[in-house]
Formats: C-alpha cells, sequence, structure tokens
C-alpha cells in the first residue's frame, strides 16, 4: 500500500512533445472536499484508501498540489460530432496530470476533468459541476462492476467554486483512470491536419504501449486496427445487454483501447425502449439505443479512413467487415446467459428479439425481468412476469418458447438457475432517478447518498441486505428525467 507521494510516474504521452499536447497547470477549486472515492480504483494504484480522507487528497485532485513528477497536458485531438467533422477540439476542460504505473507493472493515466481553461477551451469555462462529476464517477465504477469495459473514476472532489452553467452550480473535479486517453479523434486530428509524421509518432505510440502482440502479426497496424474492431464489437454488444445508452458517441468519446469514454447524458434504460434518446440535444436520435450498434461500425469506418496512410483500403474495409458478425455473436451469447441458457440453438436469435419485441412499449422494466426470471423455475418465473406485459397472448406464446428451450437446454436444479442467471443479471444499475438522489443530497452538502449508492452499486449481482431501495423500478417523477446535457 502507497501513500501519496509513493506514486511512480512515467509520462509516455508527454513525451511526445508539443505537437501532441500543451503544458497547462490545474486551476485550483476554492475550499475543495472528498465528495466520494472508490477504493477499487484506489487499490489500481496500490494507494493505501485511508489516503481519501486526507486534507492532501481533496488539495491534489481539486488542483491545489501538483506531484513534482506529474508533468500536466492538455492533448489535442479532434473528431466527428453528430456525423459532422469537427477540425480542432481537445482536452477543454481537462489535463492528462502524468502516467502512473503499479506494482503490476501497469500504466495509469491520471486525468483531472474540471481542471480549469486550457488552449482548447474554445467557448468554455473549462470547469465540470458537481452533478456531472457525480454522474461520470458513478458509471464508471458501475459500469466496471457490471464487467462492462470503461474508463475508472478514483474520486470526485468538490468545492465552493461558482459554476454557471443554466443556473449557478458548484465546481467538482473527477479523477479518472485509463490506460490511455487517446481517441479516435486524436488520429482523425493529426490525418486531416496532413501532418503525417505525427500520425505515425502516434500510431508507433499506441501500438508499442497498447497493442504490443500486434507487433508479431505480418501487418502491425493492421492487427491492432483488427483488435479495435473486435474491442469495440464487444463493448457495444455489453452495452446493449443491459441497456446502457451512451448518449454521445462522437468519435472524439470513443477510446482506442475500446472503453466506454467520456460520459455525458448516458442513462441505463429503466422501460425497454429500443428507440430510447437519452441526450435531449440529439433531435434526429443519431445516437438512440438501437442506432448504437450502427453507430459503432460508423466510428470505426471514420478511424479507418485516418488510417489509411498505414494500412490499405481493402484491407481496412475487411477489417470493418468484422464488425456486425461479431457483434451479434458477443451479443447473442450474453443474452442467452441473460435467459438462463448454456447451450446455443440456431433459433435462439429470433427467442430474444421476440422477447424483446413484446417488452417495447409494454413498460416492462428491463433490468428487472431478467433478474425476476432466474428468481423462480422457468416455469413459474414466467407466469409470474407475464402480467407486465401489453400483449399478454404474445407473451404467453413466448413463455411456451422459451420454456421448451428451457428444457432442452439442461437438466439442471432451480438452485443452479437462479446462481447462473443471478451472476449475469444485476440487480441493481445506476438509474437515472437514483444518481438524482444521490447528486440532490451531494448538492446540499450530505454526500453518504452518493456513497451509499456507489457502494450499492459496486455489488451489482449480489442481494444486498437493507438495499431494497435501490432495486425498485423508478417511481414517476424519476421515468422520463430530462438530464441537462450542460456539464
Ligand atoms: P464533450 O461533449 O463533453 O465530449 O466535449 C466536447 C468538447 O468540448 C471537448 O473538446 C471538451 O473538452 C470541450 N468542453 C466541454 N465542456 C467544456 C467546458 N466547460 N469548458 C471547456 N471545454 C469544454
Ligand atoms: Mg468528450
Amino acid at each position: 500500500m502507497k501513500a501519496l507521494d509513493e506514486l511512480t510516474f512515467d509520462n509516455r504521452f508527454a513525451r511526445l512533445g508539443d505537437a501532441f499536447s500543451t503544458h497547462v497547470l490545474p486551476e485550483p477549486l476554492d475550499e475543495p472536499r472528498l465528495v466520494v472515492a472508490s477504493k477499487a480504483a484506489m487499490a489500481l494504484l496500490d494507494l493505501d484508501p485511508a489516503v481519501a480522507e486526507t486534507s492532501v487528497f481533496a488539495e491534489l485532485f481539486g488542483g491545489h498540489k501538483l506531484w513534482a513528477e506529474a508533468e500536466p497536458r492538455a492533448m489535442v485531438y479532434s473528431g466527428h460530432q453528430f456525423g459532422g467533422y469537427t477540425p480542432q477540439l481537445g482536452d477543454g476542460r481537462g489535463l492528462l496530470l502524468g502516467e502512473v504505473y503499479n506494482e503490476a507493472g501497469e500504466h495509469w493515466d491520471l486525468h483531472l476533468k474540471g481542471a480549469g481553461m486550457t488552449p482548447y477551451s474554445r467557448m468554455g469555462d473549462g470547469r465540470a459541476v458537481l452533478r456531472s462529476s457525480i454522474r461520470e464517477f458513478l458509471a464508471s465504477e458501475a459500469l466496471h462492476a457490471l464487467g462492462i469495459p470503461t474508463s475508472r473514476a478514483l474520486c470526485v472532489i468538490g468545492s465552493s467554486t461558482p459554476v454557471w452553467r443554466e443556473k449557478q452550480e458548484r465546481g467538482a473535479m473527477v479523477l479518472r483512470l485509463a490506460h490511455s486517453h487517446i481517441r479516435f479523434g486524436h488520429f482523425e486530428y493529426f490525418y486531416y491536419t496532413k501532418k503525417p509524421e505525427q500520425q505515425a509518432e502516434l500510431a508507433e505510440h499506441v501500438l508499442n504501449l497498447h497493442y504490443p502482440e500486434c507487433r508479431e502479426q505480418p501487418e502491425p497496424y493492421l492487427a491492432m486496427f483488427r483488435e479495435i474492431v473486435e474491442r469495440n464489437a464487444e463493448m457495444i454488444a455489453k452495452w446493449q445487454a443491459y441497456g446502457f445508452c451512451h448518449g454521445v458517441m462522437n468519435t472524439d468519446n470513443m477510446s482506442i483501447l475500446g472503453i466506454t469514454f467520456d460520459f455525458g447524458p448516458f442513462a441505463f434504460l429503466d422501460d425497454f425502449d429500443a428507440h430510447f434518446i437519452c441526450n435531449h440535444s440529439d433531435h434526429e436520435g443519431r445516437y438512440s439505443f438501437s442506432n448504437q450498434v450502427p453507430i459503432g461500425q460508423w466510428n470505426l469506418s471514420a478511424l479507418a479512413q485516418a488510417l489509411t496512410p498505414f494500412i490499405s483500403v481493402d484491407a481496412l474495409k475487411e477489417a470493418l467487415g468484422l464488425y456486425l458478425p461479431l457483434y451479434q455473436a458477443h451479443y447473442l451469447d450474453l443474452m442467452r446467459r441473460r435467459l438462463g441458457l448454456t447451450t446455443a440453438e440456431e433459433d435462439d436469435q429470433t427467442l430474444v428479439e421476440g422477447l424483446l419485441k413484446l417488452m417495447q412499449n409494454s413498460g416492462v422494466d428491463y433490468t428487472l425481468f431478467f433478474r425476476r426470471l432466474g428468481d423462480e423455475s422457468a416455469t413459474l418465473a414466467v407466469a409470474q412476469l407475464r402480467d407486465d406485459f401489453v400483449d399478454m397472448a404474445g407473451f404467453d406464446a413466448w413463455a411456451e418458447r422459451y420454456k421448451a428451450r428451457v428444457a432442452r437446454d439442461g437438466d439442471y436444479t432451480q438452485e443452479q438457475r437462479r446462481e447462473r442467471m443471478h451472476a449475469v443479471n444485476p440487480l441493481y444499475i445506476l438509474r437515472n432517478y437514483l444518481a438524482q438522489n444521490a447528486i440532490a443530497a451531494a448538492e446540499a452538502g450530505d454526500y453518504s447518498e452518493i456513497r451509499r449508492l456507489h457502494e450499492v452499486l459496486s455489488k451489482p449481482f449480489e442481494e444486498q441486505a437493507g438495499m431494497e431501495q435501490y432495486a425498485q423500478r423508478p417511481p414517476d417523477w424519476g421515468k422520463h428525467l430530462e438530464i441537462s446535457c450542460s456539464s
């Protein structure tokens, strides 16, 4: 276990130099205080969890202090936003403080979001408010606990610094951890600004540090792109299987590592709705829940375009062709497990699709449906769940098919079925209204609710005593919350 001053830095991205990032110091927040810290994320840095309670912790992650070895940098990138190309973006309010490596030899980027203005702030103030920092913190740690690849969050630091959004709010910082903060948009930036040397340097950097096994392949860059395609297919399959809606899948928000990245107006589905749009500025539904699948491929094509200096167009197209079949395979595999199936049959896809069609417009809670399905035998569970469906006859027909399928699947006890299904079907997910409750309390200075919610969500598959209120459907007020996009 390490103390805060025992972290070891190795700032590989900073060493790429000024063409890639700019040195900027964090702008401190007034009266920094710990809102919440993740012990699991602290363990990634070998940090003693007790240090979260020290004043120096809040000072470090509230922008007042800096390690001598840290080299804070704002990264430059660009990207396609809602389908249109924006030639220059960058860390407008976040800083890569440095890269720390732990005892296992893993490197972690320390990225402080809300750290003040940078050359990339455009019209923004460089700040993040408490509300959005809490949402990013909870989402990263909750997705991780569900087994969905994501950046992590070490802590949220609150303050008394006023920040103006639709109304006056308080500034906060969230410390994000990832093996890299390189986005698709980094490659696009050097491609569209026609800087082939820097682009090659960036590609080498990513290959050497993040895809070293691809070095052994006859065409290392192609192997790397294939791997990126595969990781994205798997990540998005998990989003779809668990009802996660990202909301702003611009290419500058897509990680080169295939992890969920840059949380904005995201939401988990409450009632199942394939057409759900969580981002209220997304008027055309470009990033609606079901569109995430084709958008994943669109984004990979944008990356492919930026990689044409290194890889032939034919090879890129072939690699892109892997996306949909891989997505389908991962998705179906997960959905089979969510249904309690251990074997694969040809018709399983239509079994899943049939269920989702019945759920659509039925007001069925997506998370609780699967959890309850595993509570009892297939026969008993479907009998108890049918009342939730508008088309009961349709559900009965589906249920007959499901029971027959379960019977063919294998001979196991209800205990085994429950255990297996509960291990993949969470009881607790980050519902918008739960986040909203925690935010309201935190804005009033009470951090107990966010800490409790974070705890509960860190073990989403385990029923926790006294936590029933976190496993409920949303109350009416919490159903279609408008989440402000200004963050
Ligand atoms: P996002 O939609 O949060 O992914 O941000 C898109 C771009 O706007 C990125 O380059 C951000 O750094 C920048 N940005 C967002 N909010 C702010 C802010 N409050 N101040 C400065 N830059 C911002
Ligand atoms: Mg972003």
